[in-house]
This record gives C-alpha cells, sequence and structure tokens, in this order.
C-alpha cells in the first residue's frame, strides 16, 4: 500500500489589503519532502498520525511539501500556482498510490481562485483517478464547498476552537482513509447549509455542549465523523457559511436526518455562541476593577489570525495616557521597529517609535522613551506542543507598560510569547492579547479572568459592517430571514 502527504494552507481574509505572496508561505512554515518536523504543527495535523500508521500498518508513505502563511490577504496568482504545481509534480512521481491525505485548512483564496481546495482537489482527482481514497483534514473555519465536497472522500474538521485536537483529528483522518481503502467502509457524506456567517469559541456554552455531543455520535450507528464547519467569516466567497457535514457508512438518510438536526441546533444557538464584546476603554476599566490578576483581555479586532496586521495600537495609547501600571501587550507586528531594538541592545533607554504602520485600522505610530528588555533572535511562541515561528522579537518598556514586537506575524498564543522576552505574565496586572480565541487554551491557565474586547482593528467583530459583495445571499447576519438547507 502507499499513500501521499501534503499541506497547503491559507486562511483568506478578502476584506484586507495585505497580500499573501510565496515568500509569506516560506518565512511562516514550508517543508520540502521530507523536512517537515517530528510533531504535527497546526496546519499540517494529519502527518504525525500518518508516519505513526504507516511503521505500523507497513505501508509507504510518500511526503510531499508543506506550506502555511499566516493569514493575511489573497494569495497571488503565482504564489498559489506555484505551490499546487509542485504538489503535483510531487504526487505524478509518486503513482501508483492507494491513498491521498493532505491538511488544507480550507479558507485559501487566490486572485483568479475562490475554492483553492476545490481546484487542488480536481487536479489531484484528475491524476490519481476514481479509485484512490482522498482524505483531507481542514480547519472549521473552512468554506465546506460542494466541489471539494464532490471531490474528497474523507474530510474531518477540527472540533475545537482554539484548534488544540489538529493531532487526534488527523489519527481519525488517517484511520478512516486506511479503512476506505481496505473496503472496510463506505464513506457518504450529508451537507447541511446554516446559511449563516460565525466562529464560535467552544470553550464556552452553549457551543461547547453541541462539540460534546458530536462527539458522542461517532463511532455508532454507522456514523464514521461528524464536523462543523464554523466558516471563516471574511472570506468574500460566494459559499461562505457555516456547514455541517456528517459522514455515515453507507448510510445516508441517517446522515442527512443528522446533518440537519445539528444544523438547525447551530442556528439556534447563533445569538449565545459568541462572547460579550467590550469597548478599549470598558475592558481596561473592568480590568481595574478586578481585585486580582491578570486580566487577560483579547483585542479580537486586530488579530492575525483571521489575517489582521496586529500592529494596532489603540490599547497601547490608552493604557500609556491612562498610566496603568504593570500592563503587557503582545504581539505587536513591526519588523523595522525589531530592527532598531535590536540595533540599539539590551538595556538601552531610547525614543522610540513602533507599531501603527500597516493601514488606516492600525492606528496611529507609538512614541515613547523606552527601555529595551530583551532581544531574542529567531524566537517562537508554543501552541498545543507546536513551535509557531516569530522571527527576531524584542520586548520594550514605557512607564508601566510592556510591549513585544515580534518580526514574523503571529497571533498571541502561549504565555511563552511574555514569559520568553523577559516579561512575567503570572506577575501583571493587564494582559492584552492580539487573538480572537487561540490565546484561550494556554492562557486561561493563568488569568483571574480572561475578557473579550473589540479595538477598532481589521476585523470589526460585525460582520454587517464589511463591504461583502460575492457572497451567496440570504446569510445571517446580513440578511434577517434565510434558508437553511441540506445540500448535499
Ligand atoms: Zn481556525
Amino acid at each position: 500500500m502507499r499513500l501521499f502527504y501534503a499541506a497547503l494552507a491559507l486562511e483568506a481574509n478578502t476584506f484586507l489589503p495585505l497580500p499573501t505572496s510565496y515568500q509569506a508561505f516560506v518565512e511562516k512554515i514550508y517543508y520540502p519532502p521530507g523536512k517537515h518536523p517530528e510533531k504535527s504543527g497546526h496546519q499540517t495535523g494529519a502527518i504525525g498520525a500518518a508516519r505513526a500508521a504507516a511503521k505500523r500498518h507497513g505501508f509507504e508513505l510518500i511526503e510531499g511539501s508543506c506550506y502555511a502563511a499566516q493569514p493575511g490577504g489573497a494569495a497571488s496568482r503565482d504564489a498559489y500556482e506555484r505551490m499546487r504545481d509542485e504538489i503535483l509534480v510531487q504526487l505524478k512521481a509518486a503513482l501508483p498510490v492507494d491513498g491521498c491525505l493532505f491538511n488544507l485548512h480550507g479558507a485559501m483564496v487566490a486572485h483568479g481562485y475562490d475554492d483553492c481546495e476545490g481546484d487542488f482537489l480536481e487536479h489531484v482527482r484528475t491524476l490519481v483517478g476514481p479509485d484512490c481514497v482522498i482524505g483531507v483534514e481542514l480547519d472549521p473555519h473552512c468554506h465546506l464547498t460542494r466541489k471539494r465536497c464532490g471531490l474528497a472522500d474523507i474530510i474531518v474538521l477540527f472540533k475545537e476552537y482554539p484548534h488544540t485536537d489538529f493531532a487526534a483529528r488527523g489519527e481519525e483522518t488517517v484511520d478512516l482513509v486506511l479503512r476506505a481503502i481496505r473496503h472496510e467502509i463506505k464513506p457518504v457524506k450529508s451537507v447541511f447549509d446554516c446559511r449563516l456567517l460565525a466562529s464560535f469559541p467552544t470553550s464556552r456554552q452553549p457551543m461547547r455542549a453541541l462539540v460534546d455531543r458530536i462527539m458522542t455520535l461517532e463511532g455508532r450507528d454507522r456514523v464514521l465523523s461528524v464536523s462543523i464547519g464554523h466558516c471563516f467569516p471574511y472570506g468574500d466567497v460566494p459559499e461562505c457559511g457555516a456547514r455541517v457535514l456528517v459522514i455515515t457508512d453507507g448510510a445516508k438518510p441517517h446522515g442527512d436526518r443528522l446533518a440537519e438536526e445539528i444544523g438547525r441546533e447551530l442556528i439556534a444557538l447563533r445569538e449565545q455562541a459568541a462572547p460579550h464584546f467590550y469597548d478599549v476603554d470598558g475592558a481596561i476599566d473592568a480590568a481595574l476593577a478586578a481585585p486580582d490578576g491578570p486580566i487577560v483581555i483579547a483585542d479580537a479586532a486586530d488579530n492575525a489570525g483571521g489575517g489582521a496586521p496586529s500592529d494596532n495600537t489603540t490599547f497601547l495609547h490608552r493604557l500609556i495616557a491612562r498610566g496603568v501600571q504593570g500592563a503587557a501587550v503582545a504581539p505587536i507586528w513591526d519588523p523595522i521597529a525589531v530592527r532598531l531594538a535590536f540595533d540599539a541592545g539590551e538595556g538601552a533607554r531610547l525614543p522610540f517609535r513602533f507599531g501603527g504602520k500597516t493601514g488606516l485600522t492600525s492606528g496611529s505610530p507609538v512614541d515613547a522613551e523606552v527601555e529595551i528588555i530583551r532581544c531574542v533572535p529567531n524566537a517562537h511562541q508554543m501552541f498545543a506542543g507546536a513551535i509557531v515561528p516569530l522571527g527576531d522579537v524584542a520586548s520594550i518598556r514605557m512607564g508601566g507598560v510592556e510591549a513585544v514586537l515580534i518580526s514574523t506575524r503571529a497571533q498571541a498564543m502561549g504565555t511563552d510569547l511574555f514569559s520568553n522576552f523577559g516579561i512575567d505574565p503570572k506577575a501583571r496586572k493587564i494582559l492584552v492579547v492580539k487573538s480572537n480565541q487561540h490565546f484561550y487554551a494556554s492562557f486561561s491557565r493563568i488569568a483571574a479572568h480572561v475578557i473579550y474586547a473589540e479595538g477598532d482593528g481589521a476585523l470589526p467583530r460585525d460582520v454587517r459592517k464589511l463591504p461583502w459583495s460575492r457572497i451567496q445571499r440570504p446569510i445571517w447576519p446580513l440578511d434577517a430571514t434565510t434558508e437553511p438547507r441540506l445540500i448535499i
């Protein structure tokens, strides 16, 4: 038996003026064949399981290239076609194969391509033929298009947000592909289109209970896998929207019923599933009023995980203007300021300008007399055991406020985003993290409270503020009345 593996991941925010080039992939994740580290990463969740299964069952695993970029604007046409074609050449050389395994994220848009994953799988299917089993692991912030559902045999999405289960879902993808190759199962899909735009944290109710429930459905009554695709609510493509995917072992009517039942539950909880969002000063007030600490404030509108630049300065300006003591903000993406900090060196005090560079939603730069705390070349943070590169990193202090400046754009994920750079997060009163939800897994362990804020960054929580033009209507919350339905 022979299986082929590759990864290609971008969450494309089509509203951003921040293009995603080939270089943006190379700087974040590019592992040519055989160069992938031992453990699975967030965007390569199935490789660890595939390697382990190859050893256990004695099949041959041919590893192709793995590419993933930080979420940003649409990819250039050249970037997408270059990566797609590189993987296709590798696959062609590996033929014949019994199965293919891919990590694709699922919200990649390129200039000229609304559905990159659908296009990619179409090319793959043409090469491998109808009998090869194609399995794909996707992020729940994906566009679960009809095209990709028709081309892949197995699709499994992460269930958790934060996505701490990428390796577990990768194991399930590999397991189902192997069983399908051995003709032990006949996977059949049912897809219910909820006609809504959203992204629901699973660390809180009511979403927690729904995710727990779908896990109890799997492995019985011929249900192989249940996935909830939240959608990526900043991707203006026709099929953007939440969809529920149920894969059964040849039990289509049962799958259809379940997909619709779960889809209608998701629709029913859509109003309560998002946490309360404070404005910037409201969040600072709430944190200062708390008797204990640290209070972790998520600056969700400047989340690089949704494609935002992560250089919005509004929280910094307000913390400094209010004379707050014991506050730290991370990460601020500003490679030029990092370079200046490295030039000045640790311990230096100097007038310094940083942040507020990329666009209107970045705000104005901060000018302050700062002390350089730490300068760390090729730094990283951790997320669920995986390394997230940050490039060169400098931490700085101005009065009672500290900031971590990074040169490879990323969202806040681990508390080591502070502790690696000379800032003890447990000893601070306020930690402002640029993230929507991925920070939660790590920061909730040290936080007295976690609160969410909507600043004036690039990602408004109310998606009705965005200039949608290509998405299929009607869809909630852009439209009050919708027509949810089974589409596959
Ligand atoms: Zn996601």
